[in-house]
């Protein structure tokens, strides 16, 4: 009954309940074959019980190493049982020496199971264990009592016989099995009970540290300077930080409605496509620089961090947008400074310098007119001395203005420094670039240059200008040219263009 109540209660679950049920099975199988006594041969009856007997220490033990999830010392747990299935079958005439050793031996494998439950006392949890070892032990007294008493001259003629030993030895017994089912039952139920304890208490700090984590992200979210703004495959806005609807002026009903193309202005349709797989495909994140649209139409250039992620099951890009207007404008500033001169709003040398090398490269490679002018202020020195540095400086802006006014859009134009300037002429022969350069002449000429409230002045240039020849390899040459014609000019007495 024992042994069915076990395999019942888990068996399939719990192999070491199977492995306890089948020890009961053989308790219950050793009496049949002890009541089989004289119906079998003694052999069976005698020795297949008493294995049997022994084997259901054997088992407990085995299927207490299963539940424990340990290696089970085979050697140790069997060795009895080998032992009583040998001295057995040689001691088949001899009943009490029998069952002294048989007693002895069982007891033996009763203290054997203690101290298993003691060595591994600290990985068993619950009070289970002390009354699995408790009926280890008691059985075992009972057992070494039997074999004292009938060592001492006792006489039973057979186990099976009423007799105030045996009936004791049997209800002792007995009491023990139930208390070992008791101790095996409550052992595996108090390992479930503290497994799903631990669970529930991993699980308990696992929601706690989730809501700390989405605590944490709200913080973050709020405090973050930075726009975040997440969308979802098609590009729909599906939330928002406060930093992202304050930056682009926007409520937050735009939340669900608006689609990331109504406020980034570089997001053609055919990126917005692939956008989630391009960030997921990507190294982690994206980062690239692009302009937002404000609600009030004013635009402001971000730099967009993008990362893919699978939010509640759905694919988004999860993005921190920063207003990197400042650094674009100082950027432009910087460009400016580095290419304009700041007198004049010219190209300053170095870029007119770099604009026109490309332009005669392309001529050369066309086999295009190409012709330079080199202008210089007539007595500019002059100028400075009589009226000043600062109507110097405005002479010098009025001169540039003219010279942006007369010369076309493609026409290259730079400051080489002092009231020195160059002229590049892209697709212009030598005779009309001398036609333009007597036009800028008469135009600078005619002009009267206010300097202050009171005074304008006129000024004069003198002009050089030379045409691209086989001889010139880069732009220097070409200066040097136009630099001789510019002398001659000079020579020749100012205000006059020359050719070279
Ligand atoms: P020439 O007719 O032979 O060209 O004589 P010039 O006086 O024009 O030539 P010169 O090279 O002797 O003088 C150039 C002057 O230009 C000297 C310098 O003080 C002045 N200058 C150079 N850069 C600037 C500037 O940025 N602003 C002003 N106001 N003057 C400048
Ligand atoms: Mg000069
Ligand atoms: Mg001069």
């Amino acid at each position: 009954m024992m042994s069915i109540a076990l395999a019942f209660a888990g068996g399939r679950q719990k192999p070491e309940l199977m492995l306890w049920s089948t020890s009961f099975a053989f308790h219950g199988l050793a009496y049949v074959l002890y009541s089989l006594r004289g119906e079998v041969s003694d052999f069976i009856s005698i020795v297949g019980a008493n294995i049997l007997i022994s084997s259901i220490f054997a088992i407990l033990a085995e299927g207490f190493f299963y539940f424990l999830k340990r290696t089970a010392p085979r050697v140790l747990i069997w060795s009895p049982v080998v032992f009583i299935a040998t001295s057995f079958s040689f001691l088949l005439d001899h009943l009490a020496l029998r069952i002294i050793i048989g007693c002895a031996v069982f007891a033996l494998q009763g203290l054997l199971l203690l101290y298993f439950v003691a060595k591994n006392n600290h990985l068993i949890v619950g009070r289970g264990k002390y009354i699995f070892a408790a009926s280890a032990f008691i059985e075992s007294c009972i057992l070494v009592s039997r074999a004292v008493i009938l060592s001492q001259g006792y006489s039973i003629s057979t186990l099976t016989v009423a007799d105030p030993l045996n009936t004791i030895t049997y209800l002792c017994s007995i009491v023990c099995l139930i208390l070992l089912v008791i101790s095996l039952f409550l052992m595996t139920w108090e390992r479930d009970e503290y497994a799903l304890l631990q669970s529930e208490l991993g699980l308990k700090a696992a929601v706690a540290m989730a809501e700390q984590q989405h605590q944490e992200l709200e913080v973050t979210l709020k405090t973050a300077n930075d726009g975040i703004y997440i969308i979802d495959e098609n590009g729909l806005l599906i939330d928002a930080n406060d930093a992202f609807l304050q930056m682009h002026q926007f409520d937050k009903t735009v939340i669900g409605q608006l689609h990331v193309q109504d406020w980034d202005t570089q997001l053609e349709d055919r990126l917005l496509h692939s956008y989630a797989q391009r960030v997921r495909d990507g190294e982690q994140k994206m980062i690239f620089e692009t302009v937002h649209r404000c609600r009030d139409g004013q635009c402001l250039s971000v730099e967009v961090s993008a990362n893919a992620l699978v939010r509640g099951g759905q694919q988004v890009v999860y993005c921190a947008a920063r207003d990197i207007s400042d650094r674009k404008q100082l950027e432009t500033q910087l460009l400016a400074q580095a290419h304009f001169d700041y007198l004049t709003g010219l190209n300053n040398r170095r870029y007119f310098v770099e604009l026109s090398e490309s332009e005669l490269l392309r001529a050369k490679r066309y086999q295009k007119n190409l012709s330079l002018l080199m202008l210089d202020i007539d007595d500019f020195k002059h100028i400075n001395d009589t009226y000043g540095h600062k109507a110097g400086d405005i002479v010098l802006m009025q001169l540039a203005f003219i010279c942006r006014n007369i010369l076309r859009e493609i026409d290259i134009i730079g400051r080489l420094g002092g009231e020195e300037f160059a002229v590049v002429l892209p697709e212009t022969s030598a005779d009309y670039a001398v036609e333009v350069a007597e036009r800028l002449r008469e135009a600078v000429a005619l002009a009267s240059i206010s300097v202050n409230d009171n005074t304008s002045l006129q000024i004069t240039v003198s002009i050089g200008v030379t045409s691209l020849a086989d001889c010139h390899d880069n732009i220097d040459a070409l200066l040097l040219s136009a630099d001789k014609a510019l002398y001659l000019a000079k020579g020749a007495g100012k205000n006059q263009v020359f050719s070279a």
